[in-house]
């Protein structure tokens, strides 16, 4: 890996980040008149905690990482922001990634003016790292990976993971919002191995809570230092951090939910390319299942108008006529299945 300090902007590198009234004072006190807040309405009074240190014990007890190798920010969305935010320099730096996935990668860096290159997945959705290495350049600052991928349901190949871990200088981050669901296991055992790797998990697919908004990084404390000192100053609210740690103490309701969710993924693999409207179904390790049903569009409409709503992916490269469809409760999936047979 390129020394840290050559990857980072050098105006991020410099900077001298705000430093709140929370940020100054740690430790017990009765009397707290240095926020300028409101002495009144009892807990939303009160900044919440700017680094969530009770929150990120219990992942940290959970995921088996050290505490200072996690940022936890507003939704997957904010550390997929901050780390182009803090690694390139918009209008010359540029990121390369893969498509089809996960489509904020390129919308975040359209937003901070940075080039986004995409390199097409072989027709099985796999990676070929050597045709993504052949787009590396000097600028190339950052590579976006996601694995299980979105929308395409499977585990990229590790291997081809590991190559591009290997011989890439810059950052490469690993999405892995969809991991709990997959027979793979996760990469965060190697973030020590890896000093360029920052591994992207969230609460918002296997632990149920997308309207908490709770994402979570994973990389060596050197790169969380420089995510943390670009964040918003609290942008993990009091409510979130709360819940979110609720949550995460109820690992077993989790478990619980999951082993739902992927027997009726295994009820709808069966189901599915039974139905003479469905001509392929995709290998899945998500709770989403990728189908090529032709006419998508038109498919499409169909379900919105009996009720059902799936994703279409029609114009999305390699999906032409797929929707992709997300594993429901068990009387979601049969109205799902109900309306697909009757089209
Ligand atoms: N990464 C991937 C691959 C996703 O599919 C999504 C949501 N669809 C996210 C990240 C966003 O997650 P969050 O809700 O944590 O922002």
């Amino acid at each position: 890996m390129m020394d840290l300090k050559d990857l980072v902007r050098p105006n991020i590198w410099a900077l001298k980040p705000y430093s709140s009234a929370r940020d100054e004072f740690h430790g017990s006190a009765s009397v707290f008149l240095d926020a300028n807040e409101n002495p009144y309405n009892e807990p939303y009074n009160r900044y919440p905690d700017p680094l969530q240190w009770e929150l990120k014990e219990r992942i940290a007890e959970l995921k088996d990482v050290d505490r200072n190798s996690i940022f936890l920010g507003n939704g997957s969305d904010e550390p997929i922001d901050l780390v182009i935010r803090a690694f390139c320099d918009p209008g010359i730096d540029t990121i390369v990634s893969i498509a089809p996935s996960y489509g904020m990668y390129e919308v975040a860096s359209n937003v901070n003016n940075v080039e986004f290159r995409k390199v097409t997945l072989t027709p099985d959705f796999e990676l070929d790292a050597e045709a993504l290495l052949e787009e590396v350049d000097e600028w190339v600052k950052v590579i976006f990976l996601c694995s299980p991928n979105n929308p395409t349901g499977n585990s990229l190949n590790r291997d081809e993971i590991y190559k591009i871990l290997n011989n890439f200088e810059g950052i490469v981050v690993l999405d892995e919002a969809y991991i709990d669901f997959s027979a793979e296991p996760s990469f965060l055992p190697e973030l020590k191995k890896f000093p360029n790797l920052i591994i992207l998990q969230t609460l918002s697919k296997a632990w149920g809570a997308a309207g908490l908004r709770l994402g979570m990084a994973f990389a060596s404390p050197e790169i969380i230092a420089i995510l943390n000192k670009i964040k918003y100053p609290y942008n993990v609210n009091v409510l979130t951090q709360k819940q979110a740690l609720d949550l995460l103490n109820n690992e077993g309701q989790m478990l619980e939910q999951l082993r739902r969710i992927m027997s009726e993924r295994i009820r709808l693999q069966a189901a599915l390319p039974e139905l003479p409207i469905v001509h392929k179904m995709y290998p899945t390790d998500a709770n989403f299942i990728l189908v090529n049903v032709g006419k998508a569009d038109s498919v499409y409409n169909k379900l919105v108008k009996k009720g059902v709503i799936v994703r279409n992916r029609n114009n999305v490269t390699l999906c032409n006529g797929c929707l992709r469809i997300t594993v429901g409760t068990p009387e979601e999936n049969d109205a799902l299945l109900k309306a697909l047979k009757s089209l």
